[in-house]
């Protein structure tokens, strides 16, 4: 099947398709992992594999300590995983991993056993030696997080041996511990007689809070008569409570200590060691207090009844919504018209809704293709315009559009200009092959929905939509502008910007001026990224994780002002909920979704923080034209200790916005605190700003969208395209028979 559209059959991740030269940042495309063990274990073992001889753990879990996805696991949890890894021999000469291999070739890790490896990469259809593997070294880490093609070849050049870890243990077992974990700590909560005036949401967003701390077997926990600020529950391991040098308690798994602290400096009563190693969960009085403000108040507060809000009822999956939805027939016109077209015929109806015909045009060019579909307010719109005609009204449940210009194109797919042939109305039509949205229909679904049930100024509304035998479709607003690439594009530009060094700070004379890239201006930005924060902020505020921001997706429309687009990832979270898959495009993704242990809206707010960065600087921060492996950035996404390089031309107030944006501890980011993104809001670097007007579209765009910004993407697109074969791929019968059923509801 081809799968250029699939988000998995990509062999070019990493490549840039469309990019600017002139710039650090290219168009990228997203990725997501399969979802975290959601579904039982079922791994079969391949022909030749043996299990694991528990001898042999130890030695494995000494190779692995050292990786990413590695370094914050229990040693439960690293127990079970290595536990789980199965024994592979390989011959001499044979080739474990072949350069470029995605899909079910790409879901594992290994670890040598025995015998050596030599590792290959072509460049330029010449082989290199670059590494030799044996005992010990591990490779395919990232494939432990999604479908990378493998970059390199690996064979053995001795019998050999390794072990395997297969993705889904992996993430079934990462899961499996957060899960245990959080739902330990909320109980350990409901525990504490302080803490009893909390909400339940209030008790789980503490629950993130908590922080891990582990003690040597003696060591000193908290001293009597200290002024402490912090609060603490034993995971694991056994302590002791001196007053003086009396021991007065022993606690132990799920005691907790020093809660006064939470609600104010109070004097230490007494003394605790630790016994044994000692794991602790621990809360400061400033994380609470940033997280749910002061204890004080809360407990004065009394228990208000939730507010029930009536939208995000509306928002919840509903089974029978689609059948409410009022129905109708499409017609596409000019049916990939952008590219050489040519008259063509399909099979009939086959699904419920998938009633697909073709017919030739008047010119016998263009194809037609005949959906079904629900079209929501477009009925409405066209009732409007055809009341005038009434020759029309037998075809007022018909909806003809006339696909125009290729608009543009994601990991999944194909977006163009349609016209309603009635009205004259312009749309965007995005058009998904079902081969690729099979790989993931979650995220489909997810879209239909969302996109559908939301209603804000500057998020991108859908107004149809349907399906034939090959595709879904979704009709939504027209944005001509292109997206804040293609604004990024054309506005970055490399300047000289003085820059002190040792000679000329010793001398007292001028800087010398450095050469380097700027985006745009902050003002223009600032427009921009606020437009964003009202977005996002009603997203949560309707319990929907937006996932995959970046410039790509967001669209600006004639007058230049911008709407969040590509649903494709966003998700219901419910407040307190979590999720687990791995999803985003690289460079932009959260330090929480990288790390597998369950994440939700922060993650927004992060890569805002990313956004804002790359908007500003025309490159991205933990990216660079050097690095572009995906799994060092995302090493560089999570360390704590990499640090950002801000340029010397950003001012203060936009670094500092950015720095509490990339904070990488979820419930430390701002917009992550108890003041949400009202504390983005009145961030200085929004000081003055008009955020009424903005909602209002009172205030004028900065920019207004130029026909040349997006002219050169747009015609290289076109280009990509031209020549392609008009025809789906030939799908078998049980094929269509999958597609059928899978997407019988959209
Ligand atoms: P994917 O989910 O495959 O990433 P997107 O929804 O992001 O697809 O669309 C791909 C590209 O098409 C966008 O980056 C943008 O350039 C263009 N595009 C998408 N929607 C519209 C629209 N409503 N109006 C104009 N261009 C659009
Ligand atoms: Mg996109």
């Amino acid at each position: 099947m081809g799968h250029e559209h699939s988000k998995y059959g990509e062999r070019d991740h990493g490549h840039v398709p469309y990019i600017a030269q002139k710039t650090q940042v290219g168009r990228a495309k997203a990725i997501t992992g399969n979802k975290a063990g959601a579904t039982k274990l079922d791994i079969k073992l391949p022909p030749k594999a043996t299990r694991t001889e528990a001898s042999d753990y130890e030695f494995i879990k000494s190779s692995l300590i050292n990786l990413l996805l590695f370094s914050r696991l229990d040693r439960v949890t690293a127990q079970r995983i290595v536990s789980e890894m199965y024994m592979l021999p390989v011959l001499a000469g044979e080739i474990l991993i072949q350069q470029g291999d995605t899909g079910d070739a790409a879901t594992k890790l290994f670890v040598v056993r025995s015998g050596k490896f030599e590792v290959l990469e072509r460049r330029k259809d010449v082989m290199f030696k670059v590494n030799t593997k044996e005992r010990g070294d591990v490779f395919g880490e990232i494939s432990l997080m999604y479908d990378c093609p493998r970059s390199a070849t690996v064979a053995a050049t001795t019998d050999a041996s390794v072990w395997v870890l297969e993705r889904d243990v992996f993430r079934h077992f990462v899961q499996a511990s957060v899960e245990d974990e959080k739902s330990q700590v909320q109980i350990f909560l409901n525990s504490v007689p302080l803490l009893a005036s909390l909400r339940p949401e209030e008790k789980m967003k503490l629950v993130d809070a908590f922080q891990e701390e582990v003690y040597a077997a003696g060591a000193r926990v908290i001293c009597e008569g200290d002024l402490g600020d912090k609060f603490y529950l034993i995971k694991e391991g056994e302590a002791r409570v001196l007053q003086g040098d009396k021991e007065v308690n022993r606690l132990f798994r799920s005691d907790f200590f020093g809660e006064q602290a939470l609600l104010q400096d109070e004097p230490r009563r007494a003394t605790v060691n630790a016994l044994t190693s000692l794991t602790c969960l621990t809360l400061d009085r400033r994380t609470f207090v940033a997280v749910l403000g002061p204890l004080q108040d809360i407990m004065k507060k009394e228990k208000s009844a939730e507010v029930v809000n009536q939208r995000m009822a509306k928002l919840r999956p509903q089974g029978s919504a689609a059948l409410r939805r009022p129905t109708a027939e499409v017609l596409i016109k000019n049916y990939g018209g952008h590219v050489a077209a040519t008259a063509a015929a399909a099979a009939g109806p086959a699904g419920v809704a998938a009633a697909a015909g073709a017919a030739s045009a008047g010119s016998g060019k263009s194809r037609q293709v005949m959906c079904d579909g629900h079209l929501d307010e477009v009925l409405e719109l066209l009732k409007g315009g055809q009341k005038m005609q009434d020759e029309h009204r037998d075809h007022s449940r018909r909806l003809v559009l006339v696909e125009g210009e290729l608009l543009g194109e994601g990991a999944f797919s194909r977006v163009c200009k349609v016209t309603e042939e009635s009205t004259g109305r312009v749309f965007a039509l995005k058009r998904m092959a079902k081969s690729a949205a099979l790989q993931c229909p979650d995220h489909v679904f997810c879209e239909q929905h969302i996109t559908r049930n939301i209603a804000h100024p500057f998020c991108l509304r859908q107004y149809a939509s349907f399906q034939d035998r090959y595709s879904l479709y979704m009709l939504f607003d027209l944005m001509p502008g292109g997206d804040l690439m293609d604004v990024l594009v054309a506005e970055a530009k490399v300047i000289k910007y003085p820059v002190p060094d040792k000679n000329s700070l010793r001398k007292g004379c001028l800087a010398p001026k450095m050469k380097m890239w700027q985006g745009l201006e902050e003002s223009m930005s600032r427009f921009y990224i606020a437009s964003i924060v009202l977005a996002l902020e009603y997203l949560h505020d309707n319990s929907i994780a937006f996932r995959d921001l970046k410039p790509e997706n967001v669209l600006i429309d004639a007058q230049g002002y911008v709407k969040l687009g590509d649903f494709g990832f966003a998700k219901m979270v419910e407040t307190g909920g979590r999720t687990y898959t791995f999803c985003g495009t690289p460079g932009y993704v959260a330090p929480e979704n990288v790390m597998g242990r369950g994440y939700n809206h922060s993650v927004d707010w992060w890569t805002l923080g990313v956004l804002m960065y790359v908007l500003l600087t025309a490159r991205q921060p933990f990216t660079s034209p050097k690095t572009q492996d995906p799994m060092e950035v995302m090493r560089r996404i999570v360390d704590e200790r990499w640090p950002i390089k801000y340029p010397p031309y950003m001012s203060e107030e936009a670094t500092d916005l950015i720095s509490k944006l990339l904070e990488r501890k979820p419930v430390k980011r701002i917009g992550m605190l108890q003041g949400k993104a009202r504390d983005i809001k009145q961030h200085p670097w929004f000081a003055g700003f008009d955020w009424e007007g903005l909602a209002a579209r009172r205030i004028d765009p900065p920019r207004k969208p130029k026909e040349s910004d997006s002219a050169k993407r747009k015609s290289e697109l076109a280009e990509a395209h031209r020549g392609e074969p008009k025809e789906p791929p030939p799908a078998t019968a049980q094929e269509m028979a999958e597609w059928d059923r899978m997407f019988r509801d959209f």
